[in-house]
């Protein structure tokens, strides 16, 4: 495969990044993931809006102008051959002697790479097991950083136990997942936790709200609690490549009897019905 390295492209055994880069030492950086359908980005602009916001809470000056990665990023699908799958890419501070503080004049570092992921329509997920787990990260969740270690702990208990994700709380408040928003349904309305600093403001989540207000389908964005959750009639996790995924079981208790509710298929048809948009244009 090739992969992004600045503004090059080399195979990636070739790839070699410093041991000093801060993002290796602190996870001091930034990234985004990208869907590609038939070779097509999408929704490229809220999430380099949502990197350019990143880099700016972080104060970190990205290495080249967001025109340019995008370039970049396209020729990254074109010279792989991309057809369905996600791109991820990521930008650190830069590679300094270690010490805390930020370095002076040290370029930033932006690595890039793709993977192929068929999007098959007749073996779409058909919905998870998640467990509850405490939201143990710190309060800046709003960034898109590189420092998931509370995400990963979360995901790898989930893991551990069957489960497809882990749905984050902070004492009663349900906030996100380990890597994607939640949303519940309530007599018809759409519940999800307000864009603050407890959630990654989700592109898919955003995605939804579009779909949702096409559909007439009400949508509250306040704090639900995990009664709330173990009670709601559908329960979904949005992300960028899990889209719109049932939750049908929450520890030992079903949701909606353990089948996908009508909301939840509802959107998922919309949803199927957008990426075939963009197929075709
Ligand atoms: N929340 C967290 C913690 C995530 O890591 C992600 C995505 O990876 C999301 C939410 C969903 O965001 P998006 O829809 O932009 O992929």
């Amino acid at each position: 495969a090739i992969v992004l390295y600045q503004d090059q492209f080399i195979d990636r055994d070739q790839a070699k990044v410093d041991i000093e880069d801060r993002g290796y030492q602190f996870g001091d950086g930034i990234y985004e993931a990208l869907m590609v359908y038939s070779g097509r980005i999408f929704l490229l602009e809220p999430h380099m809006k949502r990197l350019e916001r990143s880099a700016r809470e972080l104060d970190l000056a990205l290495p080249y102008s967001t025109d340019h990665i995008i370039e970049n990023i396209k020729k990254l699908i074109e010279l792989n051959h991309l057809d369905d799958g996600v791109v991820y890419f990521q930008i650190t501070r830069g590679a300094a002697a270690r010490q805390h503080f930020f370095p002076e004049n040290t370029p930033a570092v932006i690595t890039g790479t793709v993977a192929g992921k068929i999007r098959d329509l007749s073996k779409r997920p058909q919905g998870i097991k998640a467990i509850l787990a405490d939201d143990i990260r710190w309060l800046r969740c709003d960034i898109k950083t590189l420092n998931l270690l509370g995400n990963v702990l979360a995901k790898q208990k989930a893991h551990a136990s069957g489960a497809g994700e882990a749905i984050l709380h902070r004492e009663a408040i349900v906030t996100e997942g380990s890597s994607s928003n939640v949303f519940i349904v309530k007599d018809g309305t759409l519940v999800t936790h307000p864009a603050d600093h407890y959630i990654l403001n989700g592109i898919t989540r955003l995605f939804v709200f579009d779909l949702a207000k096409k559909m007439n389908i009400p949508l509250a964005q306040r704090e639900f609690t995990v009664d709330e959750l173990l009670d709601a009639d559908e329960v979904f996790i949005t992300s960028t490549s899990n889209e719109v995924n049932p939750v049908l079981q929450i520890d030992d208790r079903l949701i909606n009897g353990g089948e996908p509710g009508r909301i939840e298929k509802k959107l998922i048809d919309a949803y199927d019905a957008e990426v075939e948009r963009i197929r075709a244009v």
